[in-house]
């Protein structure tokens, strides 16, 4: 992106599991304030990514950087502190803890309740759901639920980045717009800035402001959304495939050169 100072700044990093190379030399960044979103099929490295960012896995090359110091190969819950919360994929709720716990899970480094009560209430606002299901235990949840309160918890550390993996995975196309027009009342409302790593193109391309696409671990295309949605091959391969996104992964697969 060419803003001034990023909030968040990944240079050439690479990450493994074991031997195995998933991401290799990618680059990119966040300003303050916007949405960032990272497209990719099935295992291109888009989840490796947020990893990386969190703490969760150490890259072996390249640096990340948050308000312009390096967090990498810093332990995940100091990067917590710093105020970069991820939501991972699959919305890791604690199960046996009520909806309520699971939110004071997320606000545990909190001091002053004053303000924990307001951001409460805020998320009561955003998900009445969840308020009506307080004592509930998480594992009770309905998935789209489950991925409110995952999303709820990690706001309740006031985070100046959030990291989003697929929160739209599994959910109903009416949920799905839900959890989208919350992502950007989080967004505008708030300023917190956002990386979200999604499968359904049209959603993340609509809204978040920049771009990048990945493919085998690396960065193949990056652009303003609104230049994406133009794209022929992003038209092809991830918009004209609509629903079947299956479809489309294969027929992404098969084109050889990108650019
Ligand atoms: P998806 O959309 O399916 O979640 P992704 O783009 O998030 O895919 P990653 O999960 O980052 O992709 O995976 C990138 C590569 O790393 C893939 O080849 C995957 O098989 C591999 N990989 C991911 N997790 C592990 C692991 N725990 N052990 C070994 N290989 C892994």
């Amino acid at each position: 992106m060419s803003d001034a100072q990023p909030i968040l700044k990944v240079s050439n990093i690479e990450s493994y599991y074991g031997p195995i190379m998933a991401i290799r030399g990618v680059s990119l960044s966040l300003s303050e304030g916007k949405i960032v979103t990272v497209l990719g099929a099935n295992g291109a490295g888009k989840t490796t990514i947020l990893k990386t960012i969190s703490g969760v896995l150490d890259p072996l090359k390249g640096a990340v950087e948050f308000e312009g110091k390096s967090v990498q190969r810093m332990d995940p819950d100091k990067i917590v502190r710093l105020g970069i919360s991820h939501v991972p994929e699959g919305r890791e709720v604690f199960p046996f803890l009520t909806v309520r716990e699971n939110l004071a899970m997320g606000g545990f480094l909190r001091t002053n309740r004053d303000e924990v009560a307001q951001d409460l209430e805020r998320i009561y606002g955003y998900f009445p759901r969840l308020k009506e299901r307080l004592d509930q235990p998480a594992g009770q949840l309905s998935g789209g639920e489950q991925q409110m309160l995952a999303i709820s918890r990690a706001l309740m550390n006031r985070p100046k980045v959030l990291l989003l993996d697929e929160p739209s995975l599994g959910l109903s196309p009416l949920l799905v717009k839900e959890i989208f027009g919350i992502i950007r009342r989080v967004n505008a409302e708030q300023g917190v800035s956002i990386l979200l790593v999604e499968q359904n193109a049209k959603k993340a391309l609509e809204t978040a402001d920049y771009g990048y696409v990945l493919e085998v671990g690396r960065v193949v295309m990056d652009d303003t959304c609104a230049r994406l949605m133009q794209s022929k091959d992003i038209q092809e391969f991830y918009l004209g495939a609509k629903e079947d996104s299956a479809r489309g992964e294969r027929r992404w697969k098969k084109k050889k050169t990108w650019r």
